[in-house]
């Protein structure tokens, strides 16, 4: 994986530019979430990249659709035998049909459902997510203070919510920071990553000189995490028996 040269944000989409010995500007959408990547040769500044992405951010954004409308489409069955991801180890999802209240466990390298018979599958994914939404409740408040200390940051309200094309954003003027659920699925260290790498948008709003360096000090590792989580599977994959 190529590792872009500039950063450009085009209307709240987040695009990587990578300069190249090339003669023509080519604009890439990539699965599964939509991510943008143009390859731009050396002459074009960044103004000149950005205006050629506002020209075609029409068709950008229809292939952005077409590609989350994929990935909406290949979601979790919640039947045994299915893979999922809790924080970045793949458990196996066995479901048990009993009455009581439906609930997740972790048992070694399962991941049980009990839930009563006749619940189907959309209700059983907004019980992922919500079970989910708990782990994620259970390791940020630490690590929130924790990190806001060391960057001497004030995180006013902290939520976790659903993004489809992005693990983390915030708000400079109020000091909010949302958290993607599906962190709940990558390892810890993601999370981390995604927390620092918000908390220090806080200091700095853009991806330049300052911003490294703040991410130098505070998280010397955090282009092996970035690497960890862009490589890390979906989970949408099979699990053979
Ligand atoms: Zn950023």
């Amino acid at each position: 994986m190529s590792t872009a040269s500039a950063y450009l944000s085009v209307r709240g989409i987040d695009i990587d530019v990578i300069y190249k010995d090339i003669k023509n500007l080519h604009i890439g959408v990539y699965p599964p979430l939509g991510r943008v990547r143009v390859a731009a040769p050396h002459r074009l500044d960044d103004d000149t990249v950005r205006l050629a992405v506002v020209q075609r951010l029409s068709w950008i954004k229809r292939q952005r659709e077409q590609l989350q409308a994929a990935d909406r489409q290949s979601e979790r069955e919640m039947v045994t035998g299915e893979s999922h991801y809790v924080w970045g180890i793949r458990h196996r999802l066995k479901v048990i049909e009993r009455p009581g209240r439906a609930h997740f466990e972790v048992d070694g390298d399962r991941l049980l459902l009990y839930t009563p018979e006749g619940v189907e599958a959309e209700k059983r994914r907004d019980l992922l997510d919500k079970w989910h939404r708990e782990q994620l409740r259970e390791r940020l408040p630490d690590l929130i203070e924790h990190r806001a200390q060391e960057l001497d940051v004030d995180v006013a309200r902290w939520s976790i919510r659903r993004m489809k094309t992005k693990w983390g954003s915030c708000n400079r003027e109020t000091g909010h920071v949302w958290f993607n659920v599906q962190l709940a699925t990558k390892h810890p260290e993601c999370l981390e990553y995604i927390a620092v790498h918000e908390m220090a948008h806080l200091l700095e709003r853009g991806h330049g000189d300052r911003f490294t360096k703040l991410r130098d000090i505070h998280l010397p590792d955090w282009r092996l995490r970035r690497d960890q989580l862009k490589d890390a599977p979906l989970a949408h994959e099979e699990w053979s028996i």
